[in-house]
């Protein structure tokens, strides 16, 4: 298919998607030019749930992207996601990390969940009729997560939960948490549904942040919280693998929004570089400003072709995904604060205005370095596994016999 429209970025990638695909596209940038862009200012003025902006995305069956075609959704491919995340990144930070908090808060459902819990709770998550909040950082166990101290006891035909959690996306519109514990008699974490309105769940005033308005955190407290064993997520033990599996697709997310909001704010600066003369000629005819342009949008496009490559990887079930993820995740997102930075220098004394897209933009970006790993955690990981395969892997062949040690 041809490109859809003239844009500063190239479109190359949509070749990739079939003509259903392609035509989900072109609806999510309709979208984003009639309703979310216009709006995503309005939006992100105040950090309470943007329940209009949620309402649209579950009624244009971008929601349901997420989710399995028995239960409504159209289980959609991670290179249409990619896609429509960086679709609403671009525009309005608050939707596109709805749809990466769907993919985090509810992927433990569908992969972990009773046929009949299952049954009951996907096709309401679908329509955006309920939400889960994923539930796994507390005050002592962030990037370390193995540091986590809530704890599950088996009692009778269910467990009881004590604990707490902090940072916790949407706890405070959630109907059901997606909550990681400690077992307490038994090896390893476990996965529970706790339903908002247990008795024994405390969740706190919404806490006040940088930006990703429209989207507030609150923390959770859980005292002899009874949880029934038909709401455990898998067996006993698989709590962490379900949070890793939630956390992989939402890391390729992060990413993807990460690189909208760097397209959106390399088009705001490319435009005021047109719009604006200084020393008697256009902005954008200075030789400083051309490279800076052209610094970001060879760096954008090589990270969407990494991003690309990961989210095929995980199409494909290849073994090495995750490590493909964390790169796109660290090298978009660090990229994304670079260019957002770089896109308000160029906008001058307009782009630190709170009238103007890139205060939000720069606002927005800082957080996907952090959420679902910080930059220095994908690191640790990519690093972790060049060093274990090194030593297995093809030799270079300019490399004599023996270690290099006797060299
Ligand atoms: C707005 C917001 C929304 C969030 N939503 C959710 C949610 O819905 N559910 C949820 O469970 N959590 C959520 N989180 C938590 C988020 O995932 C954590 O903040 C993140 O994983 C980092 O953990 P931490 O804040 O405890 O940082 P720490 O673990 O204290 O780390 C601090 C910093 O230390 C550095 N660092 C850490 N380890 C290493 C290392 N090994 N080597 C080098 N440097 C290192 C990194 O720079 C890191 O940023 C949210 C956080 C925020 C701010």
């Amino acid at each position: 298919m041809a490109a859809m429209t003239d844009r500063l970025f190239s479109d190359h990638l949509l070749a990739a998607l079939d003509a259903e695909e392609q035509a989900m596209v072109a609806r999510v940038r309709a979208l984003c030019r009639d309703v979310f862009g216009p709006q995503a200012a309005t939006v992100a003025r105040r950090d309470v749930f943007a329940w209009d902006t949620f309402r649209t995305l579950a009624r244009e069956g971008i929601v349901g992207t997420a989710f399995p075609r028995e239960y409504g959704g159209t289980d959609a491919r991670q290179v249409l996601r990619i896609r429509i995340i960086e679709e609403l990144g671009r525009v309005c930070s608050t939707s596109a990390s709805m749809i990466t908090g769907t993919d985090l808060s509810a992927r433990a459902v569908v992969a972990g969940a009773s046929p009949a819990l299952r049954a009951e709770l996907l096709p309401r998550l679908c329509t955006g009729e309920i939400q889960t909040a994923f539930a796994l950082t507390e005050t002592g166990a962030g990037s370390d997560v193995r540091g986590l101290a809530s704890r599950a006891r088996r009692d009778g035909d269910g467990y009881i939960l004590n604990g707490g959690k902090k940072f916790i996306t949407r706890a405070t519109t959630a109907d059901w948490l997606m909550v990681i514990a400690r077992l307490e008699d038994g090896d390893g974490f476990i996965g529970l549904l706790v339903a908002r309105d247990a008795p024994g769940v405390h969740i706190s005033a919404e806490v006040g942040k940088l930006g990703w308005f429209g989207v507030p955190i609150s923390t959770l407290a859980f005292t002899d919280v009874r949880v029934p064993a038909t709401h455990r997520l898998g067996e006993e033990g698989d709590g962490f693998a379900l949070a890793q599996d939630a956390l992989l697709r939402a890391r390729i997310g992060h990413a993807a929004m990460a690189l909208g909001r760097a397209i959106g704010a390399v088009e705001i600066a490319a435009t005021y570089a047109c719009d604006r003369s200084t020393f008697g000629k256009p902005l954008g005819s200075h030789q400083g400003v051309q490279w800076m342009l052209a610094d970001m949008v060879t760096q954008i496009e090589a990270s969407r072709a990494l991003v690309h490559v990961a989210a095929q990887k995980y199409d494909r079930g290849d073994a090495d995904t995750a490590t493909f993820a964390s790169m796109a995740k660290l090298h978009a997102t660090d990229l994304c604060m670079k260019v957002v930075t770089d896109a308000l220098q160029l906008t001058g004394g307009r782009g630190y205005l709170q009238d103007f897209p890139l205060e939000r933009f720069f606002r927005d970006a800082k957080l996907n370095q952090i959420g679902e790993g910080a930059s220095e955690v994908h690191k640790t990981v990519i690093g972790r596994d060049v060093a274990r395969r090194a030593a297995s892997a093809e030799r270079n062949p300019c490399l004599r016999d023996g270690p290099l040690t006797e060299y």
